[in-house]
Formats: structure tokens, C-alpha cells, sequence
């Protein structure tokens, strides 16, 4: 501790009076450690002791941070979640993918260009797959 706090040393207080910060010097202590009374060096009005870092920061730190979190909790299902979620349910075995061939809901076909994926939807001639990166509408049944 480089120096301590006495009666007769200058400190910054909140002045009750002028509603800032401000230099005040220390006319009573209530022990070792912390100030009981200070005289504003601007007004020199006797008041108490009041930490200036209490006074004006904790009105605009609180509120910021809760907002900033919840949203990373929010779940955002990406395809690829989806993908992945489809893929582990599934007990299809993966079949290549034809254009000739005709496929059902849920279907695990192997496309030689995207890969792995699941039918979603069927309609005549087309249907929906979701592959890794992005939701595909293939034709099949051709035949
Ligand atoms: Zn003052």
C-alpha cells in the first residue's frame, strides 16, 4: 500500500452537491480503510464519503451483456444439422443416386456429385434431398 488513507488527503468522491466526481479531501474515517466523511474541494459542502465508481458506472454497465448471449443460445438448425440428424435416424441403406430409378421418403441416396443424402419429399418425377450443404430438388422416376 503506497499511501494510505487519512483525515487531511485528497480523494475522489461523488459530491452529493455538485452530482460529479470531484476532489474532495477527508475530514473523517471510519477505520483503517474506508472514508466516513469528505469536503467537496469545489463546493465545500461536508458530506459522506460516496466511491465515485459506484456512482455513475453501474448505471450503464449492467443491461448490455444478457442481450449479446441469448441469442447464441437460440438454436439455429443448419442444413448441415439437419444433414447429420437425418443421416444418424435413418436405417435406409445408401443407394446410388439414378435418374431412372424411382425413391421413396427417406430414402439415403449416394449422389455422385453432392454426395450422401436424404430424400425429404416426393413428388411425380421430382423429389427433395437434403445433402450436406444445401436442399436439392432431383428428378427420378424417369422410367
Ligand atoms: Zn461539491
Amino acid at each position: 500500500m503506497a499511501s494510505a488513507i487519512t483525515t487531511g488527503k485528497d480523494v475522489l468522491s461523488y459530491c452529493t452537491k455538485c452530482k460529479l466526481n470531484l476532489s474532495h479531501t477527508i475530514v473523517a474515517m471510519k477505520d483503517e480503510k474506508s472514508i466516513a466523511k469528505v469536503v467537496c474541494n469545489t463546493c465545500k459542502s461536508t458530506h459522506a464519503y460516496k466511491d465515485p465508481s459506484l456512482s455513475n458506472a453501474s448505471k450503464t454497465r449492467t443491461k448490455t451483456r444478457s442481450t449479446t448471449k441469448s441469442t447464441g443460445n437460440t438454436k439455429v438448425i443448419s442444413i448441415s444439422d439437419l444433414w447429420m440428424e437425418q443421416l444418424n435416424k435413418t436405417t435406409s441403406k445408401s443407394q446410388p443416386y439414378t435418374i431412372d430409378c424411382k425413391y421413396n421418403q427417406g430414402d439415403v441416396i449416394d449422389h455422385s456429385k453432392f454426395g450422401p443424402g436424404i430424400v425429404q419429399s416426393v413428388k411425380e418425377g421430382t423429389m427433395e434431398v437434403v445433402f450436406r450443404h444445401e436442399i436439392k430438388t432431383l428428378v427420378h422416376n424417369r422410367a
